[in-house]
């Protein structure tokens, strides 16, 4: 069988080489952990650096095609393997979502709906940027996450003094928009140009992470069907191979792009659970040049992160692993543990969905067996 490169070894890695093996290929991981999710159960663990050319050497040699789990991949790595495999997404691609400079200047020379912002590369650009985007939220450009990197700021000196903290880094000051709520959508786009979106999802967040997603969104199906072709006119504008996530906050009812993730998505983990083929089986069969499989979903969905937190609930010195029996006794429930084996707070751990018809229920019993293992609500 052919062997699939992976780049990164995280969970989103992880569920890669569980549907790879499914579909009969094998998977090379390269971490430079290495306990990394992924790399415990690939077929060959690369536990070296991104840059590692004796490393990527290998890859190029041994893999049929290569793909990614995480946007910081350095852009060298992609270039280096694109001249003897298929990189899928592209290293163009892959640059436009690592960088929100260079994210939002596509969304806007595509003339996609997105926040007022102003680039930010020192004080100057500062004292000019226009008042209207105060408050704002100030972001660097590069390696933030989980709302790390970010800082809220009500007028320019706030700003300044966040930029100052930032070290001076390249930033984006966005205005801050009043959410009505936040969706995002995970497509799939094959070598043809063909996209298949799965369901929009609607998504609250705890303290900058993802807590839950919910499938149907509570948005209009109009909406809903907006969100989705404009995450398809992104994957088409950057002519992306791969699943791709697309964020976008809702606000007096109209959509705005937030940010692209040229992977699978966190908020696209209920596919797991309630779609005919999920996020995962497209990354590989847009990877492998397959046909998409159909995105349908069998039902709604209701999914869950479980952070690292939750095993420090009775001690916060030390952890100690929940009751998952507490899960496992509610009907229609799955549970998804990643195998890492240190938990931290702010750690995604593991999550699980709740499937069912009716969108108000599943989100009722999620939130029900998320307070039975002492989660409480926010
Ligand atoms: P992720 O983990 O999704 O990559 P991130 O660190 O890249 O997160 P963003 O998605 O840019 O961060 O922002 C995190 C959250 O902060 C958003 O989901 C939203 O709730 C809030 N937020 C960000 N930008 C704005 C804005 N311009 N107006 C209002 N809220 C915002
Ligand atoms: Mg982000
Ligand atoms: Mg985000």
């Amino acid at each position: 069988p052919a062997t699939l490169g992976m780049l990164g070894g995280g969970q989103l890695g992880r569920f890669f080489v569980m549907a790879a093996h499914e579909l009969g290929y094998r998977v090379m991981v390269l971490d430079p952990d290495p306990h990394s999710p992924a790399g415990r159960i690939a077929d060959h663990h690369l536990a070296a650096a991104y840059e590692d050319t004796q490393a990527l050497a290998l890859m190029a040699q041994q893999c049929a095609a290569v793909t990614t789990e995480f946007e910081n991949v350095p852009a060298d790595t992609l270039a280096y393997l694109s001249k003897f495999i298929p990189v899928r997404p592209g290293a163009e691609a892959v640059a436009i979502c690592q960088n929100r400079m260079a994210e939002k200047g596509f969304l806007r020379d595509q003339g996609l709906p997105h926040a007022p912002y102003a680039e930010i590369h020192d004080e100057a650009d500062l004292s000019k940027a226009d008042a209207a985007l105060f408050p704002g939220i100030l972001k660097v450009a590069r390696f933030g996450y989980d709302g790390k990197g970010q800082a809220r700021v009500a007028n320019r000196q706030e700003a300044l003094a966040a930029f100052r903290q930032f070290h001076g880094e390249a930033c984006v000051l966005e205005h801050m928009l009043s959410l009505d709520y936040e969706v995002s959508v995970v497509l799939a786009r094959d070598e043809n140009g063909k996209v298949e979106c799965f369901p929009t999802a609607e998504n609250s967040h705890s303290r900058g992470i993802l807590d839950v997603s919910i499938v149907p969104a509570s948005t209009s199906a109009d909406l809903a069907g907006e969100a989705e072709e404009l995450a398809a006119r992104i994957a088409t504008g950057m002519d992306y191979i791969g699943t791709l996530a697309v964020e976008f906050f809702v606000c007096k009812g109209r959509l705005y792009i937030n940010e692209m993730a040229p992977r699978p998505h966190n908020s696209g983990h209920y596919t797991l659970d309630a779609c005919v083929t999920n996020q995962f089986e497209q990354q590989v069969r847009a990877l492998c040049g397959l046909p998409l499989g159909s995105p349908r979903a069998r039902s709604g969905a209701a999914m869950v992160n479980l952070l690292g937190d939750l095993w420090f609930q009775h001690d916060p010195h030390h952890a100690r692993e929940p009751d998952w029996a507490k899960l496992h006794t509610v009907p229609n429930l799955k549970l998804h543990l990643y195998g890492k084996h240190h938990a931290r707070p702010g750690r995604k751990m593991g999550h699980f969905t709740v499937v069912g018809d009716d969108p108000a229920q599943v989100r009722q019993i999620a939130l029900e067996a998320r307070r039975a293992i002492g989660i409480r609500d926010e």
